[in-house]
């Protein structure tokens, strides 16, 4: 076994690894980008060296440096996580060639697979099952066209390089296909420096079943089951769980040979992921396999009792495997959610800021957290906008979404927008509960799944008001003579009982709160819906314990400077969250700001232009995409927000712009 490890990698994956490392006794070694000077998994390994800049492609997607890297700290071997360097079989090489052992496949089974396309070919050799489709070379657009043409609309484009949802389109009839086809072509261009793309038939109402192999050097190769990744927006994972809903054991079987003999069929070593796209009645199609340790994989670690990490270890080390096919077993149902800092409400738009406040539920027999942010770091636009993943073990698969609801319920977060009430909305949806699971799930639902904009109710002022009055008294004792009138802030007024006014904007919507203040610490506050006797005290732990009318309740109450300077306080309890802006009468900036927003598109993100559609004096109906920004490797098409005429736009095709510019204005 090695006795250091280089972890090429970041965020939530290195960390994961790092603990499995220090569990085996094995040293760690970090690597990291500017941005990451502060990171999670830079403070939990024992070294750390620093790569580069920012921008992944001049750190984490350097191999020279991180071979470098692991040559100058004595690593015997580079764990390369997922994404970045995880599938290049040039950097598998490489590492090799410097003698160091590189944790996954051998470069030639990457190599096999990296080509969704030559994956095909591959597999249809081995008669494994194929989703109808054309993925040959020739990638002229006529040819792709009629092949579409051929293959009957619906149709997929997908990248061949592609991973993550990322270069791919859906087409529905021929008249959309060449446009489809050249977002497709830039998107691919720009995620991974290759625009070949493949097209296969549409499947609706498909689910997303994969199987996890692993095998050995010693001629050792077995399934890990399957887990369910049917539940994704953009084509991307949101929700996995193990094993699949409504699997039959002989299905299982004859998924997890099939995938066997497609590790086989390329002289497979390590952990992999065979994925197959499933029709409703259980027929399955072969759709790429992913040569390294997935995002998802600890569903499965929780229905095997195994870690996947010490495998690749024990594997990568030239070890046997440390079981056999018929030692493993399913216990129970693992369900795993990805918290993303993005905006549901808005296409699922990353979402970057720093997290001013972030509680995520507690570790314990049923649930894992795995993460690599803590409070007060930034979720920055260079890489993936996953706060963490949060995973639950539990005796049946209602139990875990039971228990998944409750546990996203009381996840806070305050910096960035996230999908914490989705995820929450998710697993406690009768019919996804009632084993309802396939890739459109979340677009035919968003009705129930999407919280509608309701106005904040009376615990929300309630609670937010007494938030402020209690910071009021807490600045009144840490900042002055307790003893001198003063500093007195009971708001005795002469002639008059003692009252505060607190003023809150909820949307269009401005409240004002009274509070008045008896001789006892009782208040009464005037609400929207009448009056009723509060009292507050802050806990040991900072939050605040209310008494409000007959209910008591305990919640979090956060304040932050938004970017407009104005104040904004967001109220957790009863496992929703609320976000109410403080109402200054003195400050005027924050009319200001809301009126120009109006007349302006501005960049949501920092990114590229990539496409303008309108131009100066262009007349727009709402709705309508007047650019297409790029960010996050994602392409965002901005639109416009309601009819208007174009007067300026600020911007030339592939500039970069800063987030909060204002790139398209109206008249
Ligand atoms: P990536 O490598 O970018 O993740 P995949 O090929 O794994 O791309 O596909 C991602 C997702 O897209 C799948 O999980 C599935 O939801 C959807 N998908 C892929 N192929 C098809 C298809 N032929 N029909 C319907 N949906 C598909």
């Amino acid at each position: 076994m090695f006795s250091k490890i280089l972890i090429a990698n970041r965020g939530e994956i290195a960390c994961r690894v790092i603990k499995t490392a220090r569990r085996l006794g094995i040293k760690t070694v970090a690597v990291y980008s500017d941005a990451d000077r502060n990171a999670r998994h830079v403070a939990m390994a024992d070294e750390a060296v620093h790569i580069g800049a920012s921008a992944a492609r001049e750190s984490y997607l350097v191999a020279d440096k991180i071979i470098d890297a692991a040559k100058r700290t004595g690593a015997q071997a580079v764990h390369p996580g997922y994404g970045f360097l995880s599938e290049n079989a040039g950097f598998a090489e490489a590492c090799a060639n410097a003698g160091i052992v590189f944790i996954g496949p051998p470069p030639a089974a990457i190599r096999a697979m990296g080509s969704k396309s030559e994956a095909k070919k591959i597999m249809e050799k081995a008669k494994v099952p194929l989703v109808p489709g054309y993925h040959g070379d020739d990638q002229s657009p006529e040819l792709l066209a009629k092949e579409a043409g051929r293959i009957g609309f619906p149709v997929l484009i997908k990248a061949s390089a592609g991973g993550g949802g990322k270069g791919m389109r859906v087409v529905e009839s021929a008249d959309k296909f060449a446009d489809a086809l050249a977002g497709a072509k830039r998107e691919a261009k720009a995620a991974f420096a290759d625009d070949h793309v493949l097209v296969e038939k549409y499947l609706t109402r498909p689910r997303h079943i994969e199987i996890q192999v692993f095998a050995d050097s010693q001629g050792g190769c077995l399934y890990l089951f399957e887990r369910d990744c049917s539940i994704q927006r953009r084509h991307q994972k949101v929700i996995e769980e193990a094993p699949a809903p409504n699997m039959d054991p002989a299905r299982r079987k004859a998924m997890g040979e099939a995938a066997v003999a497609a590790a086989r069929a390329i002289g497979y070593q390590g952990a992999g992921t065979v994925e197959f796209i499933a029709d409703q009645d259980g027929t399955f199609f072969f759709m790429e396999m992913n040569t390294r340790l997935q995002v998802e994989h600890p569903v499965t670690e929780a229905i095997t009792g195994q870690d996947l990490v010490e495998w690749q270890l024990v594997v990568a080390a030239g070890g046997k495997m440390p079981l056999g096919q018929d030692q493993l077993t399913i216990d129970g149902h693992a369900v795993e959610v990805r918290l993303y800092a993005e905006d549901p409400a808005r296409n699922f738009l990353p979402s970057t800021g720093t997290l001013v406040h972030l509680k995520l539920p507690e570790e314990d027999a049923h649930v894992r957290v795995d993460t690599g942010v803590r409070q007060g770091d930034t979720v920055t636009p260079f890489y993936d906008p996953m706060i963490a993943k949060v995973i639950v073990h539990d005796r049946d698969r209602a139990s875990a979404m039971r228990r998944m609801a409750t546990l996203m319920g009381e996840t806070e977060v305050v910096g960035v927008a996230t999908n914490a009430a989705l995820l929450k909305a998710l697993c406690s949806h009768p019919a996804f509960v009632g084993g309802e699971v396939d890739t459109g799930f979340i677009e035919r639902h968003r009705a129930t799944l999407f919280a509608k904009a309701t106005p904040a109710g009376d615990r929300a002022f309630a609670t937010a008001t007494l938030a402020r009055l209690v910071e009021w008294q807490e600045t009144r004792k840490i900042n002055g003579d307790p003893w001198s009138p003063w500093n007195d802030h009971n708001s005795f007024r002469l002639l008059e009982e003692g009252h505060d006014e607190v003023r809150w904007s909820d949307g269009d919507r401005d409240v004002a709160v009274i509070a008045r203040h008896h001789r006892d610490g009782h208040l009464r506050l005037d609400l929207p819906g009448g009056a009723q006797e509060a009292r507050v005290q802050r806990t040991a732990d900072g939050r605040l314990a209310v008494g409000l009318g007959g209910a008591t309740f305990v919640a979090t109450v956060v304040r932050r400077q938004a970017n407009d300077g104005g104040f904004d306080y967001t109220v957790f309890a009863d496992g929703e969250s609320r976000r109410l802006r403080l109402v200054d009468p003195l400050d005027v900036t924050q009319y200001e700001a809301t009126a120009s927003a109006e007349t302006a598109v501005r960049a949501p993100l920092p990114g590229k232009i990539i496409d303008l559609r309108v131009k100066a004096g262009d007349t727009v109906s709402k709705g309508q995409p007047l650019l297409v920004l790029e960010a996050m490797k994602m392409e965002h098409t901005l639109a416009a927000p309601a009819d208007g005429k174009v007067k300026s736009v600020r911007y030339a095709v592939g500039e970069q712009v800063t987030e909060g510019a204002e790139l398209v204005e109206f008249e």
